[in-house]
């Protein structure tokens, strides 16, 4: 027996019409020989809202937190009046959602009481999202005729530490559970229905693994299924030569390896969760990553070796928008020992990530990429933790910056590829602001001003002719 996990991102799931599509879709593949588990992101811009609404609650706007618990019960019931036909599945769905909306209203009043939203209570609240959605998905599967129950990432035995907002997977026990759970579930034939995004720590308290989080919760349940591939349904073609959003004659990419697809969504591809691929790629677990619209495209296949190389290594640029640069320097800094671990040991204590870096040759300084909603808490406590010693005299900041990487196995070893982008960058007059290269040779990444970012991947882009590879 063949085992799919399908996961379907925020536009797939939009409205009650795309949700009976997402439901044919996986009628389609189900079969005697075909077992599939879906994961569902909350409904598209749905995490965005609650993240605001979470933030309004913070400053007590009570007026706010009415209206919004209005507008989301009426999407989501009228997503659930499309999605369902069968009038008693539709209420029963309607049961479920308007209950939890009425919990969410609860732990937003709360937080408006206390005036305080903790990392804890904020993944409380983002949770809603995906918790409305797989419900109402799993009610549709049942409207065509499947078998199907809905649950939590919690409830179906994903296990966290408590680091909440971006939580750590206890990946053993997780496995162990969402075999016991789930396993059952396939034998008699339902599709279970799991809220991507959202988990819960071994006490039970609701955490998430951070944004873009779903992708991450299929290849999870993949691993622990040993499932024969996994598929992110999504709303393009693939994995694109760059964000046709930007570059509107980008191309998909039809095989990569693990290796290249994480350094591509690492920087920020597909707002995929950077950890997405990992749980696939120690399994050997082939991703597909499909296009929901297009369903006879095949997309792009992601597999621990790929086959396909380009001539000159080069196979996609992306930009990474809301980072920001902090440099440390200092002249005392020259040949100081343990002055770059204590930074990133600094940041780390913070769980801060740190994107990219670089240091000059004169080593007078150290110049860090992070995101850039964790720049003042970088900035205040690099100065705590600095400031105080000799050799270090500045902690700088700059936010009106992106990152833009060129990406592509086969660039290692070929020489000439970064003079051609930085050659191209510099014809359009753009100047570059702070430069690294991986280690591992498979991609080249600079910083430019924030307004000069689009501009900067379309020139890259069009020199290496990626639209006609
Ligand atoms: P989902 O809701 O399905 O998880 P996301 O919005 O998280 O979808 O990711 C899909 C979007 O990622 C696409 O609509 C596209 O605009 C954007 N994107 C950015 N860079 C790329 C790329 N290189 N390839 C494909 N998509 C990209
Ligand atoms: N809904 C979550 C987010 O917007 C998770 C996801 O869509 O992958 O980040
Ligand atoms: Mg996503």
């Amino acid at each position: 027996m063949k085992k799919i996990v399908m996961k379907f991102g925020g536009t797939s799931v939009a409205n009650g019409k795309n949700i009976r599509h997402v439901a044919k879709l996986i009628a389609d593949n189900r079969n005697s020989d075909c077992e599939v588990v879906a994961v569902v992101s909350a409904l598209e811009g749905i995490t965005n809202q609650l993240i605001q609404a979470a933030e309004e609650a913070k400053k007590g706007n009570r007026e706010y937190i009415h209206k919004f618990k209005q507008k989301i019960l009426e999407r989501h019931l009228a997503t659930a009046k499309e999605a369902i036909e069968d009038k008693q599945l539709e209420d029963d769905t309607e049961q479920v959602v308007k209950a939890r909306i009425g919990e969410l209203e609860q732990v937003l009043t709360g937080i408006v009481f206390v005036g305080e939203l903790t990392p804890k209570s904020r993944d409380t609240v983002l949770s809603f999202g995906e918790r409305l959605s797989a419900p109402i998905v799993s009610g549709a599967l049942k409207d065509i005729g499947l078998e199907s129950e809905h649950l939590t990432g919690g409830e179906a035995g994903i296990v966290t530490d408590s680091n909440f907002g971006e939580a750590g997977l206890l990946m053993n026990f997780t496995r162990f559970q969402l075999k016991k759970n789930l396993e059952p579930l396939l034998k008699k034939g339902t599709v279970p229905v799991l809220t991507g995004f959202i988990a819960a720590t071994q006490n039970g308290e609701t955490t998430t693994l951070g944004r873009g989080g779903s992708d991450y919760t299929a290849t999870i349940v993949g691993a622990a299924l040993d499932a024969d591939e996994i598929w992110i349904w999504t709303d393009v073609d693939g994995l694109m030569t760059s964000d046709p959003k930007i570059v509107p004659e980008a191309k998909t990419i039809p095989e990569m390896s693990f290796q290249e697809a994480t350094e591509l969504t690492i920087f920020g591809a597909k707002a995929m969760h950077p950890r997405a691929l990992e749980p696939a790629r120690k399994e050997g677990i082939p991703v597909r990553i499909r296009n929901v619209f297009s369903p006879d495209n095949p997309g792009t296949l992601i597999v621990q070796d790929e086959h396909i190389k380009t001539k000159d290594g080069v196979k996609a640029v992306t930009v990474v928008k809301n980072v920001a640069v902090i440099t440390v320097s200092g002249a005392g800094m020259v040949g100081a020992p343990g002055t770059a671990a204590k930074v990133f040991e600094v940041l780390g204590r913070e769980s801060i990530n740190i994107l990219m870096i670089s240091q000059s040759v004169s080593e007078a300084n150290i110049s860090l990429v992070i995101q850039r909603s964790l720049l003042e808490r970088a900035v205040n406590t690099l100065e705590i933790a600095l400031l105080g010693r000799d050799f270090i005299c500045e902690v700088m900041s700059e936010d009106d910056v992106c990152v833009i990487a060129v990406l592509g196995a086969g660039m290692k070893g070929i020489p000439g590829v970064a003079s051609r982008i930085f050659s191209a960058v510099a014809r359009e007059n753009i100047n570059v602001r702070m430069i690294a290269q991986g280690s591992s040779e498979i991609n080249v990444s600079f910083v430019v001003k924030e307004e000069d970012g689009e501009e900067t991947v379309r020139a890259i882009h069009k020199e290496f002719k990626l639209s006609t590879k």
